[in-house]
């Protein structure tokens, strides 16, 4: 999935046009970072909040004029109530998954290990960001990457691992996993509560 990472679009798809979306393809060229949706649309939370704002920025760019240059602004960041982009819906996502992983019990049962296997897999479907979803399908289905469901500690270093794998592609330091359990169940050095 490298295009999504270079911010690269899919071109087998054709967007079609929508008169009431100021979005559509046909209205204004798509910039690099938009991903499209499986419908040939922009996806919102496949794209994010900086690309998505330059996609739907009016074209305001001044006439001709002797006055210095405007200083450099800081990137645009996203009013409270916008619909999350691929940044906010993975990190409300990834705080979920290892919260998750912080409450499953230390012995899981049969049946429980059962229901979290059919939730991460469902999960892994049914992600709205469809490239972020393809992509961790994938890495689920590789040798030795299979959710690790007996219990508390081998789910939370998988759930560990599997977020180091996105951090990897998106070229950001990798967590220590052997602090997961400090970072998202009992806190303390990390600014928790200390068990
Ligand atoms: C399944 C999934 C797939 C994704 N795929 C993509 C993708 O393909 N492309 C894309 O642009 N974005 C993707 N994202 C979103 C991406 O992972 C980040 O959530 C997003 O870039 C915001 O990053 P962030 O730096 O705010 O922190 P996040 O990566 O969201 O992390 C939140 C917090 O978790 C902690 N943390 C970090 N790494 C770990 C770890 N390994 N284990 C435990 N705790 C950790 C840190 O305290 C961090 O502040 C995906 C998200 C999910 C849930």
């Amino acid at each position: 999935m490298d295009k999504f990472f270079n911010g690269i679009q899919k071109t087998n798809q054709k967007p079609t046009a929508d008169p009431e979306d100021p979005t559509a393809p046909e209205k204004k060229a798509i910039p690099k970072g938009v991903v499209l949706g499986k419908d040939g649309k922009p996806c919102r939370s496949c794209t994010s909040f900086s690309s998505w704002a330059a996609m739907t920025r009016k074209d305001t760019t001044p006439a001709a004029t002797t006055d210095p240059p405007a200083p450099p602004t800081s990137p645009p960041s996203p009013p409270p109530d916008c619909p999350p982009d691929v940044d906010a819906l993975g990190r409300s996502t990834w705080t979920f998954l290892h919260a998750l992983s912080a409450a499953y019990p230390p012995a899981a049962t049969a049946a429980q290990q059962a229901e979290m296997r059919q939730f991460l897999a469902l999960f892994a479907r049914l992600y709205p960001c469809w490239p972020c979803a393809e992509d961790f399908r994938a890495w689920m289905g590789r040798g030795g990457n299979a959710p690790r469901v007996e219990g508390r500690e081998g789910l939370g270093r998988w759930m560990c691992e599997a977020h180091n794998e996105v951090n990897r592609k998106l070229g950001k330091r990798e967590f220590e996993c052997a602090r997961w359990e400090e970072r998202w169940r009992t806190g303390g050095g990390m600014g928790g509560v200390v068990e």
